[in-house]
């Protein structure tokens, strides 16, 4: 089977760190249960130059390295690749983070996954200049059986696989989302997309 992993907040723990992020640049205090919205300029309530810094912060080399595993990533991926699955991480982060993002999962155990990046929300405007950096028409020609995602945003990009069966991991910005067919479900945690995917 064929397997796509979204990178922040299904591998890691990326919202969490923009609160710290947040609060450290501009004073701004939101608990992560209070992260509503995906789009974070409006959960920060942040000016466009507030938000542009943010993102360069968050962006930043060693910002990026320190994301916390979210529990269980690691562990069940692996698992999923002795068993013979492929994994695909297939991040909206922008193509000149790549490296790093890479060094993230070698550090983390998981240097047998491939990573993809792919402008998911259209805010890319870095070169693309290796075979990993994911142009539309590349992405679509490319097929899964399960997908784990966390951003209502990106369901789109699953449109043209009506039988994909994708796990939304339980977010406070998606929470309330409804989902938008049977072949979508909830997961709370990495346990769960694990009993999931053995139950088939
Ligand atoms: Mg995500």
């Amino acid at each position: 089977m064929k397997f796509y992993v979204d990178f922040d907040d299904c591998l890691c723990e990326t919202a969490k760190s923009f609160t710290v992020i947040a609060e450290r640049l501009f004073g701004k205090k939101v608990q992560y249960e209070n992260v509503r919205f995906f789009d974070l300029k409006k959960t920060f309530d942040l000016t466009d130059e507030e938000y542009k810094k943010m993102m360069i912060e968050g962006h930043r080399e060693e910002v990026l390295l320190s994301y916390e595993e979210t529990p269980g990533a690691s562990f069940v991926l692996n698992e999923l690749i002795d068993s013979g699955h492929e994994v695909s991480i297939i991040t909206g982060r922008p193509a000149c983070t790549y490296d790093v993002s890479r060094r993230w999962l070698d550090e983390h155990g998981l240097e047998r996954v491939t990573l993809y990046t792919l402008d998911k929300y259209g805010r890319d405007t870095s070169p693309k200049n290796n075979r990993f950096n994911l142009e539309l028409e590349d992405y679509y020609r490319m097929e899964f059986d399960y997908a784990i995602e966390d951003s209502p945003l990106a369901f789109k990009f699953f449109d043209h696989m009506p039988e994909l069966k994708v796990m939304v991991f339980d977010r406070p910005w998606n929470t309330d989302y409804k989902l938008p067919g049977e072949n979508y479900t909830r997961c709370v945690d990495w346990k769960c997309i694990r009993d999931r995917v053995n139950a088939k």
